[in-house]
């Protein structure tokens, strides 16, 4: 059964190109009814932070993306990594290399001089009837893997395709430093093992450790899961996305009002698609989603499609579900709403592409809002504040809800000879501070009738 996994790095905020990576194994795992992994890359010490972790944890969880198993902590396994270490040399899979930092660069200086690819040259691989040099005193020795000195590593790539690398151009790859911590690409190989991972779904700046770990797993015994690597995300300035650039973190969309779903299906399209489809729903998307249909080419993030997206899933959303999304919104305002909330909300969604500009709208049903001198000169004229008397007066004794609304409108238009305009647009400015609003019989209907009645009385 299928075991996929996200392997963050939590070095500086998870962003939405880094999600994404999170994503597609999630929704592999979910569509095939396999299993999702999570595991914290924690061993770069320097760079790794607990706030980056909770971003990690707080993301996910918000945008839905459970994990079956995990976190794991690689921090956690190293007790593991040097298990797996020992069995390594005890196979002569591992050599000790006492190469020097300064042989090394001199080596390096000498390659590139000639226009050679800069590469170990093998100096302390133990070869039968070779004479190794005299180990240094006092020098702790890094471990270097024993890569295959010819053949092929290839695999078939589900984005990019089939990938062959000649062994000859890989040299063998430090896996312990001289304090005995083992080095990335080994941790990694020995988790995809050890979790049982099918399908490694990763970004493309993994592509080049790729044969590496086929190596190592080969070497293990293993064979190699299926790897996916997902083409880069460009930020709105077409360079790589990336938290050094100003990428903001997941956790940021949900602060601006973004719903879980909409950013979820906007991700989703970042890198695959199913035929024309642009909205739909994450249990659709689980439906859908398939290896087969990974864009190959760099994706661009670009705000102002997300938004629109997002007022999409804003508009399609059930005012019950509305409801409970903007009401923390109008706390924070000390706006106490009432079991009128979800209409309200409902009236709205469909002018608002973020939940923080639907609590804004929705707020002026709650807390009067004041239009401008220029609107209300506009339309407030003296001409019109007879009729919005007469109306203030009906709607005193009228039943509470829209049709009876919307005759005591059409009487006083009759009584008047305004147009409804003339007469709708000023009561909008009285009541909501703006003459732009759903329609009135529905907003007056979605307000207590005291409070409709007092704002009217300011003209
Ligand atoms: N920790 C790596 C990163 O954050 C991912 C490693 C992997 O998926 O194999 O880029």
């Amino acid at each position: 059964t299928v075991r996929t996994r996200f392997a963050p790095s939590p070095t500086g905020f998870i962003h939405l190109g880094n999600i994404r990576s999170a994503l597609y194994p999630w929704a592999f795992a979910r569509s095939q009814g396999g299993t999702f992994i999570l595991r914290i890359e924690d061993t770069d010490l320097e760079r790794s932070s607990q706030a980056a972790v909770d971003v990690i944890l707080e993301g996910m969880a918000w945008l839905g993306l459970d994990h079956d198993e995990g976190p794991y902590y690689q921090m956690q396994r190293m007790d593991r990594y040097k298990q797996v270490l020992r069995e390594m040399q005890d196979k002569g899979l591992v050599y000790p290399c006492y190469m020097s930092v300064a042989d090394l660069d001199a080596l390096r200086e000498r390659q590139m001089a000639n226009k050679e690819k800069p590469r170990y040259d093998g100096t302390w691989r133990p070869e039968p009837g070779k004479q190794l040099p005299p180990v240094p005193e006092g020098v702790q020795p890094v471990l270097r893997f024993r890569n295959p000195s010819n053949g092929i590593v290839a695999w078939d790539d589900k984005v990019k395709g089939r990938i062959e690398i000649s062994n000859e151009e890989l040299d063998d790859l430090v896996i312990a430093r001289p304090d005995g911590t083992p080095t990335y690409n080994f941790c990694v190989v020995v988790d995809d093992i050890d979790m049982g991972i099918t399908h490694v779904i990763r970004g493309d700046d993994h592509v080049n450790n790729t044969p590496r770990q086929i190596n190592m797993f080969r070497a293990l015994g293993q064979e190699p899961p299926v790897f996916a690597h997902l083409p880069t995300v460009l930020n709105e300035r077409g360079e790589k996305m990336s938290k050094r650039n100003g990428a903001k973190p997941v956790t940021q969309f949900r602060d601006e009002g973004f719903l879980a779903d909409a950013v979820v299906n906007y991700l989703a399209r970042l890198g695959w698609s199913h035929g024309d489809d642009e909205i739909f729903s994450r249990e659709q998307f689980l439906q859908w989603f398939d290896l087969d249909h990974l864009g190959r080419s760099a994706a661009q993030f670009d705000e102002a499609k997300l938004r629109w997206v997002n007022a999409q899933h804003l508009k399609a959303m059930p005012d019950a579900d509305l409801a409970p999304l903007v009401l923390p919104r109008l706390q924070a305002r000390g706006i106490a709403a009432d079991e009128r909330l979800p209409r309200i909300c409902g009236l709205l969604k469909d002018r608002c592409d973020t939940t923080i500009a639907l609590a804004d709208w929705v707020a002026r049903f709650y807390v009067p809002v004041q239009a401008s001198d220029e609107e209300r000169a506009k339309h407030l004229t003296d001409g019109v504040r007879p009729a919005i008397s007469m109306l203030a007066k009906m709607l005193e004794t009228v039943a509470w809800e829209k049709g009876a609304i919307s005759e005591s409108l059409k009487e006083v238009l009759r009584a008047t000879g305004l147009k409804m305009p003339q007469l709708a647009m000023p009561v909008r400015v009285l009541v909501l501070g703006t003459a732009q609003t759903p329609s009135l019989d529905a907003v007056l209907e979605a307000m207590p009738r005291d409070v409709v009645l007092q704002r009217l009385s300011a003209a």
